[in-house]
């Protein structure tokens, strides 16, 4: 059973805890070529397509859920007593079913119910490993680190989402907690990486990911390494989970996750997120409001996606 001291339940708390308990470390991911990735504004907007969802949660429970997932990594959330980010990461209703992840400028959350298999099918047909809850692809620049999409998919068709704070007694075997799977992911939607490193890891091309360094510039350890410290695995970007009560914690960030999402986007005064659209928009968001498009793009074989698994560890 993993726990967490209650310091990130109040922002204010969360800054004082922050100041008195020194944050350990943080991973960024990085491209084939080393570099950390990043927005290029801190302002980032999920589109949901929620159409039809699994029915343990309403539509409304769905996008609470991940607004509030987004909210967790806002700066208002971060920031605690010292204002240390300009991040607000938005989640919006969207009215139309897309199910393809790829890089087309539209960040999109996706339940994946018929089937856990990206969409359009690999040509060899296979699909994703169903041990996997969650699984977030990053289009960015290879040579610079500029992230330009991220697409969540959840895996729907093997597991069942809830919300195990409001609602322990509906969470069987394979249920999980919606906000804090999603809290997860939105993680690596900004560029953290997972706080151990996971052998074998490839990128979307087949490229071993490089055994990555933390915020420190030490080698970050082996997820299968015994008696990894408390710092590593009650992060929110820890590797996987155990128990619905330990993915109800990942709703709550660490200091580590705190401190990773100040460090890659520090506050800048003046600068304002322009809020989303509105729902149902397809263009505009604050993803966007101040990059031009396009135009960082160098080359096809730069912006390949690295997928990041977020895995339910129940056996363990
Ligand atoms: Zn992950």
């Amino acid at each position: 059973m993993r726990t967490r001291t209650t310091l990130v339940t109040f922002s204010a708390l969360a800054g004082l805890a922050t100041l008195s308990a020194p944050a350990a470390a943080y991973v960024r991911t990085t491209t084939e070529l080393g570099v950390a990735t990043a927005w290029r504004t801190p302002c980032v907007t999920m589109e949901f397509s929620l159409g039809g969802p699994p029915r343990e949660l309403d539509v409304e429970g769905y996008l609470g859920a991940a607004q509030q997932a987004g909210t967790a990594w806002s700066q208002a959330s971060v920031d605690g007593i010292d204002r240390c980010t300009n991040v607000v990461f938005s989640v919006e209703s969207v009215p139309a079913v897309a199910g393809q992840v790829g890089l087309d400028y539209h960040n999109r959350m996706i339940l994946r119910q018929d089937r856990w298999c990206s969409d359009p099918l690999p040509k060899d047909g296979s699909c994703y490993d169903p041990s996997a809850l969650a699984i977030t692809s990053v289009f960015r620049n290879k040579t610079s680190g500029e992230i330009l999409d991220a697409d969540v998919e959840i895996n729907a068709h093997d597991f069942t989402w809830g919300d195990y704070l409001a609602h322990p007694e509906q969470f069987g075997a394979n249920t999980h907690d919606f906000q804090g799977t999603i809290t997860h992911e939105f993680g690596h939607v900004i560029g953290l990486d997972h706080t151990c490193f996971t052998a074998g890891a490839t990128f979307s091309d087949g490229t071993p990911v490089p055994r990555p360094l933390d915020n420190k510039g030490n080698s970050v350890p082996l997820c299968s390494a015994g008696n990894l410290p408390p710092a590593i695995t009650q992060a929110t970007m820890y590797v996987s989970v155990a128990t619905p009560s330990g993915e109800a914690e990942l709703r709550s960030l660490s200091p580590d996750d705190m401190q990773g999402a100040c460090e890659i986007y520090p506050i800048a005064n003046n600068f304002v997120c322009l809020p989303p659209s509105g729902s149902g928009s397809t263009s505009g968001g604050c993803s966007y409001a101040r990059q031009p498009r396009g135009d960082s793009i160098t080359g096809a074989l730069a912006l390949l996606a690295l997928a990041l698994v977020f895995r339910a560890r129940r056996s363990d």
